[in-house]
């Protein structure tokens, strides 16, 4: 019996030398490819294997150093504008018979740092290197003074009602993919543009982006880009998906206090927010913490008018296509966690039924959807109008007139009593 396990034993071994030569070159990259967002660009590497390396900056010229163990190169250097925010060159050498030495040539000083990805449904192992422009004391005086002399004349006059718009996934986090290989990160931006364009049809309201293009952004700084644009609600644009292909229709989600509400929101909370990891973002930033205490603040009364408006929404859309849940449903998303404004995500299809896949894709269908949830939208504001704005006055105004209306009842009766 020993010798048998000894022998099995060996026989593991040899089997993992011959799979895993030490001698020899162990990873290979693939490809390079990067993707921009207004203020980082992240370059990522694709590679067979984990990568082992080490990373560092020089200056004059500045550039970033990128040294992977054991790797040859296979893939090819993406081409690069010459109006890159960032990047000047991508290049690659060998370094001695085995590492691989990658060199990005960076416009000026910039802020980076690596972190490896491990394979999704899209892609293989990963190394990403994020590159943010490294402030200078005069870049953020300069932001200062803008972000002071923004809010000040606003208060003076009708303020628009501000709708950030927030197109789920993005970048290397495609989402859900359907049967036909349509990625949710597209649907949902194509979606959330119709959506802006609609919103900005009503007088008094005005919507932004979250996110413009193919590019990913982590859940707490969509919010923060919310925020910076002083909205007054929040909407994330999903596509849903479930392993049975028949399950079907839209679902609309506000943020829950304890936990999801039943089995599958859990299930889908957990994959929403998995973004984070997907997306490569890891939270060692000491504000996260910060931020985390503000937000646990004042949850409640925001739910509560998520809730309202999310209802309106839901209704809206029942009328365009299948709803997979009658009322709102509530899940931990992280995305919807602001403490002070009205936040929503609508799971506008179930990605993964080919027949909603193909309606995803239509634009007439989308534009169908961006409207319903336009009329949603615009019906709860019309209800609960922030102070200052158009619709406030407007529902000040019928207010008043009502009041003359029953005044002049009132009256009517009276004098017919006499
Ligand atoms: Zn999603």
């Amino acid at each position: 019996m020993k010798i048998k396990a000894l022998t099995y034993k060996l026989f593991l071994l040899l089997l993992f030398f011959i799979s895993n030569p030490v001698w020899a070159v162990s990873n290979e990259i693939n490809n390079i490819r990067f993707w921009d967002s207004p203020d980082t660009t992240r370059i990522i590497i694709d590679l067979k294997n984990k990568p082992k390396y080490d990373s560092f900056l020089l200056e004059n010229p500045n550039r970033i150093i990128l040294d992977l163990n054991q790797t040859k190169f296979n893939g090819k250097i993406p081409y690069i504008k010459r109006s890159h925010t960032f990047i000047k060159n991508v290049r690659h050498a060998r370094r001695d018979n085995k590492a691989r030495r990658v060199v990005i040539d960076t416009k000026g000083a910039v802020k980076y740092r690596t972190y490896a990805l491990l394979p999704n449904k899209s892609y293989g192992h990963r190394l990403v290197i994020e590159l943010t422009e490294k402030k200078t004391k005069k870049s953020v005086a300069k932001k200062k003074t803008q972000s002071v002399e923004k809010p000040a004349p606003t208060r003076v006059k009708l303020r628009d009602i501000i709708v950030a718009i927030d197109a789920g996934h993005g970048g290397e986090d495609p989402g859900a993919i359907g049967k036909y290989k349509t990625q949710e990160k597209h649907v949902a931006l194509s979606i959330a543009k119709k959506l802006k364009r609609q919103i900005n049809k009503q007088k008094g309201m005005r919507a932004i982006l979250v996110r413009t293009g193919d590019y990913y952004i982590s859940l707490r700084k969509r919010m923060q880009i919310a925020r910076e644009a002083r909205a007054d609600m929040f909407v994330s644009i999903h596509a849903d998906a479930f392993k049975n292909s028949n399950v079907k229709g839209a679902s609309v989600f506000v943020l829950s206090e304890k936990g999801a509400s039943d089995e599958s929101a859990k299930w889908l909370a957990n994959r929403e927010n998995a973004s984070d990891l997907v997306g490569g973002v890891s939270l060692d930033d000491k504000e996260a913490v910060l931020a985390k205490v503000l937000l646990d603040l004042s949850q409640t009364a925001t739910i509560d008018a998520s809730t309202r408006a999310a209802s309106r929404i839901l209704s809206e859309i029942s009328n365009v296509g299948p709803v997979h849940r009658n009322s709102v449903q509530s899940a931990k998303f992280v995305v919807l966690k602001s403490p002070d404004i009205p936040s929503i995500l609508v799971e506008t299809a179930f990605i993964s039924n080919p027949q909603e896949e193909r309606r995803l894709n239509n634009n007439r269908y989308q534009a169908k959807l961006a409207k319903a949830i336009t009329r949603g939208i615009t019906n709860y504001f019309k209800k609960s109008p922030p102070p200052n704005t158009y619709l406030a006055r407007i529902s000040r105004l019928s207010f008043d007139s009502a009041v003359v209306t029953v005044k002049e009842k009132l009256q009517i009766s009276s004098n017919g009593d006499t």
